[in-house]
């Protein structure tokens, strides 16, 4: 058997960052609360808790003085009552988010309406849709922009950061072609995360040469359940959280397989996988 871990896996550098400075604010304030969990993987946020780095769902739990924005980022609600509550607000928002923001921000004081390619429950899109003042929509598809009310004289059009890049670039065409006769500007935002690109794009290429495609993340996680869907499209393909659901059966025939991860799986876990598969 021959395994073949993918180039871009473990954590990414927006994660990294968030977990960094979440662990220097906990040295200095000895307990950090995150408003929901800092990722989509259970085994980062179990030895984050050990270290005082605790997820609550809602800010009304918060007991300390320290409330951190996970890198999904928050709408401009959730920051007015941090203030109301006199919180500390430690903002971990990856840079990346934080583009897509002030994306909409610069299109909303323009007079654009704004339709965000993504899933509408997303952490992510919700902070996005906070930022776009009742001028937002979430949609996946052109379609259920149908009786959306009164017909955009500015569009703007951007992603959910970690959506995939071909899906969005046909949804954006058809939004456009749908649209043109009617508004008088249209304007397209490429909001998407490199890093998640690269990954799929490395998965859908190893999903060709490999028998089996081990996907190591959260079923939570949006970017894990993407690089499921692209190789399940083209060979046999698992999600797995860690090395112990690896379940041997899969494995027995399969001469060549490849590992790729969601960017909130950390690198000791893939790790662990690679080592599981190679004693075997
Ligand atoms: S997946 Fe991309 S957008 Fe999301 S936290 Fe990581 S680097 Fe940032």
């Amino acid at each position: 058997m021959r395994t073949e871990k993918a180039q871009h896996s473990g954590l990414c550098f927006g994660i990294r960052r968030a977990v960094s400075l979440l662990t220097a604010a906990v040295q200095e304030y000895g307990m950090v609360e995150t408003l929901g969990p800092l990722v989509h993987n259970r085994f980062l946020v179990d030895r984050l808790a050990v270290s005082g780095i605790r997820p609550v769902t809602a800010i009304e739990q918060i007991e300390g003085e320290v409330m951190a924005i996970t890198t999904h980022g928050v709408g401009p609600g959730i920051l007015s009552l941090a203030k109301e509550r006199r919180l500390r607000v430690l903002d971990t928002t990856c840079p990346i988010v934080c583009d897509a923001r002030k994306a909409i921000q610069d299109m909303v004081a323009s007079d654009f309406d704004i339709v965000i390619f993504g899933e509408e429950g997303h952490s992510e899109v919700v902070g996005l849709l906070g930022w776009a003042q009742n001028r937002g929509r979430a949609v996946l598809e052109v379609r259920d922009l149908k009786n959306a009310g009164r017909p955009a004289q500015r569009l703007g059009i951007i992603a959910q950061t970690t959506q995939s890049y071909f899906s969005f670039a046909r949804f954006a065409s058809c939004l456009v072609a749908n649209f043109s006769r009617q508004a008088r500007e249209i304007r397209v935002v490429n909001t998407l995360c490199r890093e998640t690109r690269l990954r799929q794009e490395e998965a859908a290429q190893m999903a060709g040469r490999n028998e089996l495609m081990l996907v190591i993340g959260d079923q939570a996680s949006a970017n894990a359940s993407r690089l499921l869907g692209i190789c399940s499209a083209v060979t046999e393909t698992r999600l797995v959280e860690t090395a112990r659901e690896v379940d041997i059966s899969w494995v027995a025939d399969k001469h060549r397989i490849g590992i790729v991860s969601g960017t909130s799986a950390p690198d000791e876990v893939v790790d662990e996988v690679v080592t599981y598969l190679e004693s075997l």
